[in-house]
């Protein structure tokens, strides 16, 4: 493809305000704009910025956001997908299912998110599948937790082969804007196993060997995941600490730096001037990484707000065959400053 890829987001939410910024530091891609579903402080500060909105469906909603609430209204939903070379829906779990036959309609390629069905897309995590997504009219990138894993585990696998991977999700209540969701004051055990992430990371990864548990606690800062993974050889742990260093989108975090939980990772990547305190990287402590036999074992931290982002930025590349897995991820390393 020549000349700048043209995007549109569907869903200005969590995920949609922070694609739609990442877009606007691409020098290859160019925002046409943004949906509106509902009127928010989100689509008032979106058109502060500049950014072009097109509401979903009626068309009162249209006249009310035009004349109510002095929003410029660039048309509507299906006036956005057409103008857009890429579509990167970020609506709640199930919508994007609904909204795929508009695209397939309009003829436009989308990038969806880890709330839909795996079917949906070729389920996308940058390091791991870059090179099979190339061309794909739908492109699913996986969740924040199945991004997570596939990130170390990919870097293990590379090294070391891995036999097979035993993770306990401990998943956040709620993010932290959302004042509908819990666990408040409980720990809450997933009562199905495997949880969906373990077949997750078989969609991007299909020959790991994988059990996933998960457990929801009351935080809105972070998901952290405790991993334990079988190789085929014995590793030590300054390799394990080396390879997690050396590796994309992975940080490896110290106790002495004062860096002991989530909160703290937080805080760090607001002093480090990061868009939203957002950390896309994910987290791993040098200081949990435990060998014995051929086991090693490690406690993650991923940021759910941030960590896709990356992802959906190569994901757009991908779908239009616009550079290669290297060109893009450096290129969006650099521009996200990762
Ligand atoms: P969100 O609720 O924060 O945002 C969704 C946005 O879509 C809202 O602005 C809403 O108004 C809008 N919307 C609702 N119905 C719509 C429609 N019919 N057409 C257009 N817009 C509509 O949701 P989110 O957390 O950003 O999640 C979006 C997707 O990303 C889901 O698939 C979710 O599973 C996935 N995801 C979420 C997180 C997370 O932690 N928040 C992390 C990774 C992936």
């Amino acid at each position: 493809m020549t000349g700048m890829i043209k995007v549109g987001v569907v869903g200005y939410g969590t995920i949609g305000k922070r694609v739609a910024d990442a877009v606007l530091l691409q020098d290859d891609m160019k925002l046409i704009g943004t949906t509106a579903n509902t009127y928010n402080y989100r689509i008032k500060s979106a058109h502060r910025k500049g950014i072009r909105i097109f509401p979903v469906g009626h068309s009162v909603r249209r006249e009310i956001l035009g004349s109510y609430y002095d929003i410029d209204v660039a048309g509507n939903m299906e006036d956005l997908v057409t103008q857009s070379d890429v579509i990167v829906d970020c609506t709640p779990k199930g919508i994007g299912f609904k909204n795929k036959e508009l695209y397939v309609k309009l003829t436009t390629k989308a990038v969806f998110q880890g709330g839909e069905p795996s079917g949906i897309g070729k389920s996308f995590v940058s390091q791991c599948n870059y090179d099979e997504a190339v061309g794909e009219n739908f492109i699913r990138v996986v969740s924040c937790n199945t991004t997570g894993l596939c990130r170390t585990l990919k870097a293990l696998d590379d090294n070391y082969k891995v036999e097979k991977v035993h993770a306990t999700m401990i998943r956040r209540a709620a993010d932290p804007w959302d004042i509908y969701h819990g666990p408040v004051n409980a720990l809450v055990p997933h009562l199905v196993v495997p949880s969906h992430h373990g077949p997750d990371v078989r969609t991007v990864m299909p020959h790991i060997e994988i059990f996933t548990t998960s457990v929801s606690v009351p935080t809105t800062l972070m998901h952290m995941h405790s991993l334990a993974v079988d190789l085929t050889d014995s590793p030590v742990v300054e390799d394990i600490a080396k390879i997690f260093k050396e590796t994309t989108r992975v940080r490896v975090v110290h106790n002495s730096d004062g860096i002991r939980s989530t909160a703290e990772i937080m805080e760090y990547a607001k002093d480090l001037g990061r868009s939203r305190g957002d950390m896309p990287e994910v987290c791993v402590w040098s200081d949990t990484i435990g060998v014995w036999g051929n086991k090693v074992m490690y406690l993650q931290a991923v940021h759910q707000e941030s960590d896709v982002i990356p992802e959906n930025i190569d994901a757009i590349r991908a779908c239009v065959g616009a550079g290669s897995a290297q060109e893009s991820i450096l290129k969006t390393d650099q521009s996200l400053g990762i």
